[in-house]
């Protein structure tokens, strides 16, 4: 069960669609001034070296934020317009390396942290044995550290009990990592569950889209748990590449309940430059379906 580290995949393509989604839902939230309640359950390490450790052995940063910053690096030498919603992305990567250098890539809870406002309120959730520690220490480093909770508890037993939150505005972040199947089915029952008690929150669930039979029907399933409960959603999905075998991750998604009614358009204006920056064969594409309840 504890086999997964994050590290191995940090500034992937997968967490550029994952984490360019995430601060587009929370600046939108940040539009009214209410308190805002974040929860990231499977919150993994918080930040991540590039330099050295277990991103050194995969090189997913390779394929994903590098090569993405020196896309947009290259469209500026040449002044050609890219989305400013990219732009404000690689913002939130450059906060945490110092001399503009790509040295480490901040994880959700990183990214989250920074977005906090005085009022708002971030609850991470963390079961490894050796994340959790880790996690603890980066987000003590932190000058938000007091605005923010760490678990070490199972988020999916967990998150019911924490909605609706206090100030009724919440974001759910659910970013499991599947490689234990019932992932799947878990996910299933702790939506259910949350949009029972709080059904105007908004949820952000991230998956890999990969050909394993539960993990190509969860947008359905998604799907059909929104209309039980009558919610709003938008799904999105970026592919790199379409080679057989499927011996690294390809595609990922984000399926999003309550989505707010900006998200759909910066996607649109996002998505086409991260396939011509991050893809790697003539199958890169991305998806866009939403549906308004
Ligand atoms: N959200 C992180 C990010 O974007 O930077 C990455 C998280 S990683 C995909 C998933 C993490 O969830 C792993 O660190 C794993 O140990 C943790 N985890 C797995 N099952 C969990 C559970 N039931 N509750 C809380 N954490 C869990």
């Amino acid at each position: 069960m504890f086999s997964y580290r994050h590290a191995f995949h940090a500034g992937s393509h997968a967490d550029i669609l994952k984490h360019f989604t995430l601060i587009h839902l929370v600046k939108y939230l940040q539009e009214k001034p209410g308190a805002l309640t974040i929860v990231d359950t499977h919150a993994g390490a918080g930040i991540y070296s590039l330099q050295d450790g277990f991103a050194t052995v995969s090189k997913e940063a390779d394929g994903g934020i590098i090569r993405l910053t020196q896309y947009i690096e290259s469209c500026n030498k040449k002044n050609i317009p890219v989305p400013a919603s990219i732009e404000e992305y690689l913002q939130y990567i450059q906060v945490e390396n110092i001399d503009g250098e790509l040295a480490n890539y901040p994880g959700s809870p990183f990214i989250l942290a920074r977005l906090l406002r005085p009022q708002d309120r971030l609850k991470l959730f963390e079961l490894h044995p050796k994340e959790i520690d880790i996690l603890r220490h980066n987000i003590g480093e932190l000058k938000q550290a007091k605005q923010i909770d760490v678990y070490a508890e199972d988020s999916f037993a967990r998150l019911k009990g924490l909605l609706p939150p206090p100030s009724r505005r919440g974001l759910v972040l659910i970013d499991p990592s599947y490689e234990d199947k019932q992932d799947y089915r878990y996910l299933e029952t702790a939506m259910e569950e949350a949009l029972t008690r709080f059904a105007t929150g908004c949820y952000a669930i991230w998956y890999p889209a990969i050909s394993r039979r539960e993990s190509a029907a969860l947008p359905d399933r998604m799907k059909k748990i929104a209309t039980t409960h009558k919610r709003s959603w938008l799904h999105t999905e970026l592919r790199v590449e379409n080679a057989p075998g499927e011996r690294r991750l390809q595609s990922s998604g984000m399926f999003i309940f309550n989505p707010p009614w900006t998200l759909e358009k910066n996607l649109a204006e996002a998505l086409p430059t991260l396939v011509k920056a991050l893809g790697i064969d003539g199958g890169a594409k991305f998806l866009l379906k939403s549906f308004e309840a």
